[in-house]
């Protein structure tokens, strides 16, 4: 069977799909005029993603960090179904329902001590308006609302709507583009690289000039604990997250740590702040939360922030999402973070670190590539060279593999069930394809 009879086996539309697609749908950062190539998918189960014509790719990237336990799970599938029968949706204006009080009880049963209060936003991007606007508003209503700008530090990511993305990095996020509409913040230097490199005076220096100078006009800090993910795929260390934190405290300003990719265990700890045993006074979380079944995200913020944004001007703090709450996204979220904590997710991680260390590490010594770094269930080969999506990801699929590289690099967050012999066909299958790409 030829591989388009075999297509039309299973899809009969497949190439009208893509035809539609690639002339109406945007996709992530795409272009209209020149879209980079597109796979129609028919379904997914475990560790793979299944294209139209019945080829099963291997998937590295967990759907951008989200999908933890992997695809099709029987106990996440019974939690939407169960949940479906009697609710889908319902405001949450005035109203309440067990998914939402169960999750937000495991989310403050779970997070730093000190965060006591949820607020349930449908994506991450939303999640760190809610906290940029939490922290603006907290100093606003104790009588400093000149404090009103964000410190962040470059290389991060944040999200891509107007807040979250005025707090990326300004040359990844190209600010210049929406320079007039966007708001102006203040970016120290970016962490060193190096989970275990000891901190240096100098490392802090940039970040405290900022504060000294300007302290009386910045309301918070905000940052990806230990991983800067979109950014760069950076690791820097704990000591250096809790060395931020004493500046937050030196100098009144509140710490926003942006969980969203790190959450949920990925990094080997259950929170990346746990890494540095920092407690932050606004935490966003997101991806992971629902083992990637739909969107969902949550800020938790300390009660002394909740209170005080509570006695201000406005009395209420100013959010209220449309499908807040979602009951169906909260019952999946429920059932992912149980399915979490009853597997030994810890070790599971430490096998993988270990396994993407063993596998992916030899590449070090190849000329074409510049580093390889492995922190928990998360794997980067940073190559020398940019590489072009038009020619890796066809060869990755050709090869029986997913990831979505980007510039220089390589990466991958693997669910956490993925076993050992999926994990070494998935980079023994990465490695084959670099090789090859180098040589052409
Ligand atoms: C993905 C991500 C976001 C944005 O989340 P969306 O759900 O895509 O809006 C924010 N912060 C970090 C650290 C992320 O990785």
């Amino acid at each position: 069977m030829t591989n388009s009879a075999n297509r039309f086996s299973t899809l009969p539309d497949a190439d009208a799909l893509l035809e539609f697609d690639q002339r109406h749908i945007w996709h992530p950062y795409s272009s209209a005029t020149n879209p980079t190539p597109t796979f129609v998918v028919e379904r997914c189960e475990g560790s793979y993603i299944e294209l139209s014509d019945g080829k099963k790719l291997i998937d590295g990237m967990g759907s951008w960090w989200c999908t933890i336990h992997g695809y099709n799970h029987p106990r996440l599938n019974a939690a939407a179904e169960k949940q479906l029968k009697s609710m889908s949706h319902v405001m949450f204006g005035g109203l309440t329902h067990r998914p939402a009080v169960e999750l937000c009880q495991k989310l403050v049963a779970l997070t730093p001590s000190n965060l006591e209060r949820v607020f349930l936003a449908d994506s991450g991007s939303v999640a760190v308006e809610v906290a940029l606007k939490m922290a603006i508003q907290y100093q606003a209503s104790r009588g400093k609302s000149n404090k009103a700008k964000i410190l962040t530090v470059r290389r991060g990511y944040h999200g891509d709507t107007f807040g979250a993305m005025s707090t990326c990095d300004p040359i990844n996020g190209m600010h210049h583009l929406f320079a007039r509409s966007m708001p102006t913040h203040f970016f120290a230097d970016e962490p060193p690289m190096g989970i275990d490199r000891p901190l240096t005076p100098h490392d802090l220096a940039s970040a405290r000039s900022i504060l000294e100078v300007h302290h009386k006009e910045i309301a918070a800090l905000i940052i990806e604990p230990i991983v800067q993910g979109a950014g760069g795929m950076r690791f820097y260390s704990a000591e250096y997250l809790s060395a931020l934190k004493a500046l937050c405290e030196e100098f009144d300003i509140l710490m926003i740590a942006d969980e969203i990719a790190t959450g949920f265990g990925r990094t080997g700890q259950l929170f990346a702040v746990n890494h540095a045993d920092v407690q932050p006074d606004i935490m966003c979380l997101g991806k992971a939360i629902t083992g990637g079944y739909m969107t969902l995200a949550a800020t938790l913020c300390s009660e002394e922030v909740a209170t005080t944004i509570s006695q201000g001007e406005a009395g209420v703090f100013m959010h209220g999402p449309t499908f807040m709450g979602n009951p169906l996204a909260c019952a999946v979220a429920c059932e992912s973070i149980e399915l979490l904590l009853e597997t030994d997710w810890q070790s599971n991680v430490t096998r993988i670190e270990t396994k993407l260390e063993e596998l992916l590490g030899p590449l070090r010594s190849a000329e074409y590539i510049a580093d390889v770094r492995v922190l928990g269930a998360i794997g980067v080969v940073e190559l020398e060279n940019s590489v072009s999506l038009n020619d890796i990801q066809p060869a990755l699929v050709a090869e029986g593999i997913w990831l979505r590289p980007f510039g220089k690099l390589v990466y991958m967050m693997p669910p956490f069930n993925m076993s050992d012999e999926e994990l070494s066909i998935l980079c023994k299958g990465t490695a084959n394809v670099l090789e090859k790409l180098h040589k052409n």
